[in-house]
């Protein structure tokens, strides 16, 4: 394929998100701020979307009669699942034949160097641009640094990259290569960005603990930035929460509301005061995990234990639990299909 037909399969699937995050909403109010539910979304495009065991097989669109499904295989983790279901939506919104995918659509990125383009039907150069435009869409980045604070010279940190890619709702590596598509970053920076480990960054916001699950836990680091921020997480993600607290003036941060919400505190501590910073606030540091899959919204409270209602601070997070690991159609085209028997 020549380097002009790909440049066009790329601008097609990249118009096609445009066009489905637009019909959406996604492009507007809250919503922009917020990563893009992508099953919620193939429910919308008019798709069954199954969830089932797969060998090795990432997932499938299929398409018979009008009738459109995708097949999501349960053993990967929710960042896989995701871009692999956005990939299946990109085959479906653009009009592809039927068609499986393996493991290939996460190896060859974006970006195609050398030649490596040429092997790469257009339909999978369009499925994947699509993808990788529709879970991070222009907006999305903008609005996150905008929300967070973050500048251009932030991302050269593989951390705070981590980081916008929780909050992007996309791996590392789609972080990475999406903020190059954006030219936040260039590519000098997306080389040496990609040669952090995910795993290491994981484990060093940890002081030992171990990961719940290596393969699928992610590490959120929650601030007061977050306020107000929805937290689609997988089931074995854990939750570092660092929040200044005015403990000169008799302020402590509770944390009652997460653990009526089922969540479990690993660990509760204070960083330690930086020497010639005495009198700045202290910061809270607490390490939490989900005991159980649950929705909820959180209202977190910074208040002098005497005096609770006097000027509280409060920090407040929609939580909900991402459950893409168990067999079965999507749960809410379950609950549909249960109400009209
Ligand atoms: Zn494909």
């Amino acid at each position: 394929m020549a380097r002009e037909q790909d440049r066009r399969s790329i601008l097609r699937g990249m118009k096609g998100a445009m066009r489905l995050l637009q019909d959406l909403g996604y492009d507007q109010g809250e919503k922009r701020k917020q990563r893009v539910d992508v099953f919620d979304s193939i429910d919308r495009a008019g798709a069954a979307l199954m969830f089932q065991p797969l060998e090795k097989l990432l997932g499938a669109f299929m398409s018979q009669d009008g009738t459109a499904g995708i097949i999501l295989n349960t053993e990967r983790p929710l960042g896989m699942q995701r871009f692999t279901a956005a990939h299946e939506l990109g085959h479906l919104t653009l009009g592809h034949d039927p068609h499986a995918d393996d493991e290939g659509i996460l190896r060859r990125g974006p970006i195609a160097d050398g030649r490596a383009f040429a092997k790469i039907p257009p339909e999978e150069r369009e499925a994947d641009a699509f993808a990788s435009y529709f879970l991070l869409p222009s907006h999305l980045i903008t609005a996150q640094m905008e929300i967070q604070g973050w500048g251009v010279h932030h991302f050269s940190s593989p951390e705070i990259v981590y980081q916008a890619s929780l909050r992007f709702g996309t791996s590392y590596s789609g972080a990475v290569f999406g903020l190059e598509r954006e030219n936040v970053i260039g590519s000098g920076l997306r080389r040496e960005l990609l040669k952090a480990k995910p795993k290491d960054l994981k484990l060093g916001l940890l002081d030992d603990q171990a990961l719940p699950n290596p393969r699928r836990s992610d590490v959120w680091m929650l601030t007061e930035k977050d306020e107000g921020a929805v937290i689609e997480a997988g089931r074995d993600d854990l939750f570092l929460l660092r929040l200044n607290e005015a403990t000169g003036a008799g302020y402590i941060w509770t944390f009652d509301q997460l653990r009526e919400a089922g969540f479990v505190i690993l660990k509760d501590g204070r960083e330690p005061v930086p020497e010639g910073q005495i009198g700045s606030p202290s910061v809270r540091r607490v390490l939490a995990q989900a005991g159980r899959p649950t929705a909820n919204t959180l209202q977190l409270k910074e208040c002098r234990p005497w005096d609770p209602e006097d000027d509280p601070q409060t920090l407040t997070l929609h939580y909900r639990t991402a459950t893409s690991d168990e067999a079965g159609l999507f749960e809410r085209q379950r609950l549909e299909r249960l109400a009209v028997q």
